[in-house]
């Protein structure tokens, strides 16, 4: 055994693959790793205020900077950080990452009113109990008001367990943070969960903003998800918005807020900073096809 080698060795040795097999990837380690050695960051998403013009705080959004690989997109880590248990701590680096910077954002600004930041929460961060104690501990630890964090979930998770997700975002709602449905009409959407969970925003999933003006299911799609919303009280974010037609229309339609291509790419925080601060006046305009000039 790798013991009596005297020297510490894999259990791939001992299964007997010898001294020349390369060492056997394990992904779940490498993400484990990536996040000891600060491998993970937190880029930042604007979300454009449609009626204002102006940036209002942004979509936090992890990276990892592999020292090889370069950029991994979070699509190719994330199921597996879920699989492993290991989205509990992602989470919580993203979480006081977006509450920290967004209280900077907040002293930053002349006028923080509408100011927010939204996290991404997976649907085993969405289903633990321990997910209350993180948000809790962020926002007190950061000093940044409850009101200004939105959590995003997604309706998949809320259809899956039913029961602890309702609990949890009823204990969540109780600290004073904000819920938001992620790519709404994408899901195993049930409309019932609309009255039984305690909402706050609808993003409208990218695939009906691009069908805008060239599909004419998408734009009743959108129509009717922004008219719904009004009608719940619910505020509305369209995503992945690439074109200045998108963005008059769905400023037409009466949607509140939008992010995509078309006024940002994920930026690192200091350039949001630099957009709400307003020291930035070329970003501050939302992109070439932007509303009202500043
Ligand atoms: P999402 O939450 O729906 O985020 C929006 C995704 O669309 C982001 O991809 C963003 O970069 C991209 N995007 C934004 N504007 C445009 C646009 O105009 N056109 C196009 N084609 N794409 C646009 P990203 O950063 O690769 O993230 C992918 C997904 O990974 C996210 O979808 C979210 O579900 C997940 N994710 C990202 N960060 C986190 C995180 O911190 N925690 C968890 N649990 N999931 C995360
Ligand atoms: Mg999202
Ligand atoms: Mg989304
Ligand atoms: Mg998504």
């Amino acid at each position: 055994t790798a013991k009596r080698n005297g020297r510490q060795r894999s259990v791939f040795y001992e299964a007997g693959l010898g001294d020349a097999a390369p060492e056997r990837p394990d992904p779940a380690a490498d993400l484990a790793a990536a996040l000891d050695r600060g491998e993970l960051t937190v880029a930042y998403q604007p979300l454009v205020d449609l009626r204002a013009g102006r940036a209002i705080g942004a979509e936090a959004l992890v990276r990892w900077q592999h020292p090889v690989d370069g950029n991994r997109p979070p699509d190719t880590f994330i199921p597996l950080a879920e699989e492993t248990g290991l989205i509990m701590e992602i989470g919580e680096f993203v979480l006081r990452d977006a509450c920290w910077q967004a209280a900077r954002w907040v002293q930053s600004s002349s006028d923080p009113t509408d100011l927010l930041v939204t996290v991404n929460l997976s649907a085993r961060q969405v289903t633990d109990a321990r997910t209350v104690e993180a948000v809790r501990a962020a926002l007190a630890d950061t000093g940044l008001e409850p009101h200004r964090l939105v959590l995003e979930i997604t309706e998949t998770v809320l259809m899956q367990d039913r029961d602890a997700a309702a609990a949890n975002l009823n204990r969540l709602k109780a600290l004073g943070v904000r819920i938001a449905i992620d790519d709404f009409g994408t899901g195993y959407s049930s409309l019932a969960y609309l009255c039984r969970f305690p909402l706050d925003m609808l993003k409208i999933a990218r695939e009906f903003v691009d069908g805008l003006g060239r599909d004419a299911n998408a734009d009743v799609v959108t129509r009717a998800i922004v008219d719904l919303a009004g009608a719940l009280g619910l505020r509305t974010v369209a995503e992945g918005v690439e074109t200045g037609e998108q963005q008059q229309q769905l400023a037409e339609l009466g949607c509140d807020l939008a992010q995509g291509y078309l006024f940002s790419r994920p930026v690192d925080a200091e350039k949001i900073m630099a957009l709400i601060a307003g020291s930035d006046a070329e970003a501050s305009t939302t992109g070439p096809t932007a509303g009202p000039p500043a």
